[in-house]
């Protein structure tokens, strides 16, 4: 699995082998956006040397929102036509175990677990049965919430786009039945959200297909893909993790903003 890492002040991509607990360097760039080819170096760092970031850097986060059919009920909302799409600043984007800030502006946060799709290569109207050449792998994600907002602005901006909003994380895992994974969310251990992606509404293909129908997706850019029923309220101190088959967990938790 690919993941993001610092190390003595520099960010580099590497390939994580769980399993004994090291990661492979890799040198030169993921996404070639640059000449440089990545190169599996034979180098290799135990875990603890290093710092994981989230896994990618994307330049927007688009996400989905109601795409599960439970979560619409839960919501009171009908259930969309087509794909509802909002963006996310790509300052909301934070590490495994970098904290979600509480806003002073809200007094009510919500998580969402969330499935999220990295994209390989720039993606412009692309269509679904085309949609996985582009696609670089998956990872975990929390659409934090701020439920107050969302509900009085009328549009997410706000409610949506703190900083440290969209923890991502841990590995992006690239070979996924990605249409039926388990996706649980646990708030200090506790079972809040235990649903599968076959329950989406759209599939990812098609929501490849919508957004970069809109707007161009470049390499890095995280496309999340909607949270299922469970949704719930976050205070300072909770510890918040997604747990997503063949991925990992991700897993931080909610300090208060600073005075
Ligand atoms: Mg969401």
């Amino acid at each position: 699995m690919i993941i993001r890492y610092e190390r003595n002040g520099k960010v580099k991509h590497g390939w994580m082998v769980e399993e004994d607990n090291k990661v492979r360097v890799i040198e030169g760039d993921i996404y070639k956006i640059q000449s440089a080819k990545p190169i599996m170096t034979g180098l290799e760092l135990p875990l603890d040397e290093i710092v994981l970031k989230a896994p990618s850097a994307p330049s927007k986060v688009v996400c989905i929102g109601i795409n599960y059919r439970d979560h619409a009920a839960e919501m009171d909302i009908d259930l969309p036509e087509e794909p509802l799409m909002f963006l996310k600043p790509s300052t909301t984007v934070v590490g495994p175990g970098e904290p979600i800030v509480y806003p002073k502006l809200t007094q009510n946060l919500h998580y969402e677990g969330e499935l999220a799709v990295v994209i390989k290569k720039e993606a412009k109207q692309v269509k679904a049965e085309d949609a996985e050449d582009y696609i670089l792998g998956f990872t975990c994600a929390i659409d934090v919430t701020a439920r107050d907002l969302q509900m009085s602005d009328g549009q997410w901006t706000r409610a949506k786009g703190f900083d440290t909003f969209c923890p991502l994380g841990p590995a992006i895992a690239a070979k996924l039945d990605y249409q039926n994974l388990r996706i649980v969310t646990k708030v200090n251990g506790e079972v809040r959200q235990d649903a599968n992606t076959s329950q989406m509404i759209f599939t990812i293909p098609q929501l490849v297909e919508a957004v970069s129908a809109v707007m161009t997706l470049l390499p890095g850019d995280v496309i999340l893909t909607g949270t299922p029923s469970g949704v719930g309220e976050l205070r300072p101190g909770d510890e918040v993790s997604v747990t997503i088959e063949g991925i990992g967990t991700l897993a931080t938790h909610v300090v208060q903003a600073e005075e």
